[in-house]
């Protein structure tokens, strides 16, 4: 759907400069999805993975940030060969719905009510980023705490619209239950993509 070299806003990276891909295509219909031109995969153009590659050959980005969408409705191993051929991390953003294919330095997986994550995919997660949209979210996010490995890190992020409403609860959530940290869409407060 696009792509484009920026600061990496969320989670455990948050702050490193990255160069997204952002793959069109989901089916998992979050209520409060931002990049809902993204949904269908038929409105964007199909770009070659060697296209990519000599785009991303003049681009000084140490981290590759392959997001959607929901970029596991396909199979990647060849998009993370050619990341990887190029001495640069992969990074994938994950709703954990679809089978995780290719090899990746680094898997954020954010569940979603509207899909199942799978069990597999919680397993070998890096982190876990769980949107806080409403208040029964925290429960939510307590779910999967012992789905995920022990090293995994556990983040919760406000969802952009209700940020500042719910902003309390989440530090008071936090402050009782320390394994968690806040992620912020720092992308958005230093407007860049
Ligand atoms: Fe939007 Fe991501 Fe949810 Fe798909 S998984 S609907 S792209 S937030």
């Amino acid at each position: 759907m696009e792509r484009f070299y920026t600061i990496q806003g969320e989670g455990f990276h948050q702050g490193k400069a990255a160069y997204f891909i952002r793959l069109a295509g989901c089916t998992v219909g979050c209520t409060w999805c931002d990049v809902k031109e993204s949904w269908d995969a038929e409105d964007h153009e199909l770009i070659s993975i060697q296209k990519l590659k000599q785009d991303l050959k003049h681009c000084k980005a140490e981290i590759v940030v392959v997001t959607g969408g929901e970029p596991t409705m396909y199979n990647l191993s060849a998009l993370t060969e050619m990341i990887a051929s190029l001495g640069k991390r992969c990074h994938i953003e994950t709703s954990g719905a679809f089978p995780i294919t290719g090899n990746w330095d680094w898997i954020c997986l954010s569940p979603k009510k509207f899909k199942k994550a799978l069990p597999e995919n919680l397993a070998i997660c890096n982190e876990l980023k769980v949107i806080i949209a409403h208040k029964n979210d925290f429960r939510f996010a307590q779910k999967f705490e012992s789905q995920v490995a022990s090293s995994s890190i556990l983040y919760l992020q406000p969802e952009w619209s209700t940020a500042e409403e719910l902003m309390p609860e989440i530090i008071s959530f936090v402050k009782d239950n320390p394994k968690y940290r806040i992620s912020l869409q720092i992308h958005k407060y230093l407007n860049v993509p």
